[in-house]
């Protein structure tokens, strides 16, 4: 204690120096207001203390117990913010197993055969999660792909749409005379015969067994496990983009225990095909809203879903999908625009019951049509009371237009939006929507060029590794799409829409933050605010472009300490004693 105030006397301060540790003689960005380049950070407890040059900092914050780092010249930025991933559902789809990587139609009949010699006949076969638009052939499989097995009933899992096979539309009955299930519908081909694709119509398929459950445990361990490997890419926060009952137990758990890896944001998710009086009854009786609970776990927006996928056809547009969209996702109808998943008015009548209670809104839309939706029930809402406040915002908003982003901005809309789709879908899109279609397709710079907050993210939902992933979570690829607008088939999307480092680095920290409501707590590296930061192993701002993907956490320090098993750089030592 002597020796600290002797510091402290020595620097001319009158707070004792006390930090716990100091990071110096690197590259921090702090994203701050000014964007300021500083080379120390300062951390006392969970929070930072200071940030400056490395000698004023040393200075006036180094105590006797303070470890000491030498960066060496690495680069700091504050950890890195997911505003969009679904951790269970993740964690859960290779806790049991690897997946396959399923890219053409040859990798998926090469996977039933395997499948088809260990699993019993007449029991079912599923093909996981995979979308057309990311096989080789651009094309939904139809029945007749999925008949490389005659003995096993198959199913081809394309989430809204599925593809059986023959013998699993005999076992199941559906055949020509079949009628389509309310909001549903059996693709049939030119003779009339079902093709085997079911569009929001898998509850058709009989004998469909769930895969064996998970036990809570092991749905806890799951979780974790993905929330350490979120915490290993250099991502400090995330938000959950839909929970239900059970995640929220989950999530709570782990920040019971003390094992939260992350910090979370919850949106939680309601089923809006349910009645509106039970959604109203369900949205009464939860007794939390947005911004219940604290920076390691809280509840975040309120979420419907609109329409659905683009990756699978049935996002809701302006306009039918054409021929070739019609092949891509197996369509039969020349004026389908998609689907939308409840009226205009049932869609008002849920977001006013939500606001009421206090809720910030979202919404999954994918399709133009689903956006201007969304805003025409915003727009009546914000005509009662502005809704401005609530930080409402569109997720996905895919399919974008300029007139929706100038009524977006009147009203404070903001964007949750997912770069690396457009990296891996758009050489299929743009097939189906030519190149000027996709002229506003995830466009960053007509966000921020009207004043539109972007927060960005992943839509991580199947598979652990970062890169692999469906879809990739690794928060560099992220912002490396958001730069370079680089599609999967080398071609650039739309340059005119590309943004900097500078802006992509804020999509990931301090919108995101904004998003959550804690833009005063995190999102930078400014004094007092939480000691959430990412040590990288190569300068983000001045790297060659196509090598902000490739860059990998050198340590992540979470709420003042270091974590996992990203190792600590190196020089390290306590200093003072
Ligand atoms: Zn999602």
């Amino acid at each position: 204690m002597r020796i600290a105030l002797l510091t402290a006397a020595f620097t001319g301060s009158l707070i004792a120096a006390n930090a716990d540790l100091i990071l110096h003689n690197g590259k921090i960005v702090t994203v701050d207001r000014d964007f300021s380049i500083r080379q120390a950070v300062a951390i006392r407890g969970n929070r930072i203390v200071a940030v400056g040059d490395s000698a004023a900092v040393l200075a006036s914050e180094r105590g006797p117990w303070t470890k000491v780092i030498d960066l060496g010249g690495k680069t700091v930025l504050p950890g890195l913010i997911d505003s969009h991933v679904h951790a269970l559902e993740g964690g859960l789809s290779e806790f049991r197993a690897p997946l396959p990587p399923l890219d053409s139609f040859a990798a998926i009949q090469d996977f039933i055969r395997k499948e088809a010699a260990k699993t019993p006949k007449g029991e079912w076969i599923i093909v996981p999660r995979t979308f057309p638009t990311r096989l080789k052939e651009m094309r939904m499989p139809t029945r007749e792909l999925l008949d490389v097995a005659t003995e096993h009933p198959v199913m081809f899992d394309a989430s809204y749409v599925v593809v059986a096979n023959s013998l699993a539309l005999k076992m199941s009955g559906i055949t020509r005379q079949t009628p389509d299930p309310p909001l549903g519908e059996i693709l049939k081909d030119a003779n009339g015969e079902p093709t085997g694709i079911l569009k929001n119509a898998q509850s058709l398929l009989k004998g469909l067994k769930p895969p064996a459950p998970f036990t809570y445990l092991e749905k806890l361990q799951a979780l974790e496990k993905m929330l350490q490997l979120y915490q290993a890419a250099g991502i400090t926060s995330i938000c959950d983009g839909g929970v239900g009952e059970e995640d929220i137990q989950l999530f709570g758990e782990l920040k019971a225990t003390g094992r939260l890896p992350v910090r979370v944001a919850m949106t939680w998710w309601h089923n809006a095909s349910s009645p509106m009086e039970e959604l109203r009854r369900e949205l009464e009786a939860h007794a939390v809203t947005t911004n219940t609970g604290d920076e390691w776990l809280k509840f975040a927006a309120y979420k419907v879903n609109v329409d659905g996928g683009m990756t699978i056809g049935t996002a809701y547009q302006r306009y039918p999908y054409g021929p070739f969209g019609r092949q891509l996702y197996g369509k039969t109808r020349e004026d389908d625009r998609g689907q939308l998943f409840e009226s205009p008015e049932k869609l008002l009548d849920i977001m006013g019951a939500a606001r009421a209670k206090g809720w910030q809104l979202t919404a999954h839309t994918q399709g133009g049509g689903a956006i201007d939706g969304f805003l025409d029930a915003m727009a009546a809402l914000d005509k009662q009371n502005p809704i401005a406040p609530t930080r409402s915002h569109l997720i996905h908003a895919s399919f974008q237009s300029a007139e929706a982003i100038a009524r977006m901005k009147k009203m404070g809309i903001l964007a949750d939006a997912q770069a690396a789709w457009l990296h891996f879908d758009t050489p299929a899109l743009e097939k189906v929507f030519g190149y000027d279609g996709l002229r506003s397709f995830f466009p960053l710079r007509s966000y921020i060029d009207a004043g539109v907050i972007v927060a960005g993210g992943s839509d991580h939902m199947i598979g652990h590794d970062k890169n692999r992933a469906v879809n990739p979570y690794n928060p560099f690829h992220g912002l490396w799409v958001s730069v370079t607008r680089k599609t999967s088939s080398g071609s650039v999307m739309h340059p005119e829409e590309r943004i900097t480092r500078e802006e992509a680095l804020k999509t990931y920290t301090i919108w995101a933050a904004y998003r959550m409501f804690s833009e005063k707590e995190k999102g930078s590296v400014e004094a007092g605010k939480l000691a959430d930061l990412v040590v990288i192993d190569r300068d983000y701002l001045t790297c060659p472009e196509d090598d902000i993907a490739k860059i990998v956490p050198v340590a992540v320090v979470l709420d003042g300490k270091f974590r996992g098993q990203a190792t600590q750089p190196r020089n390290s030592r306590a200093g003072g004693r």
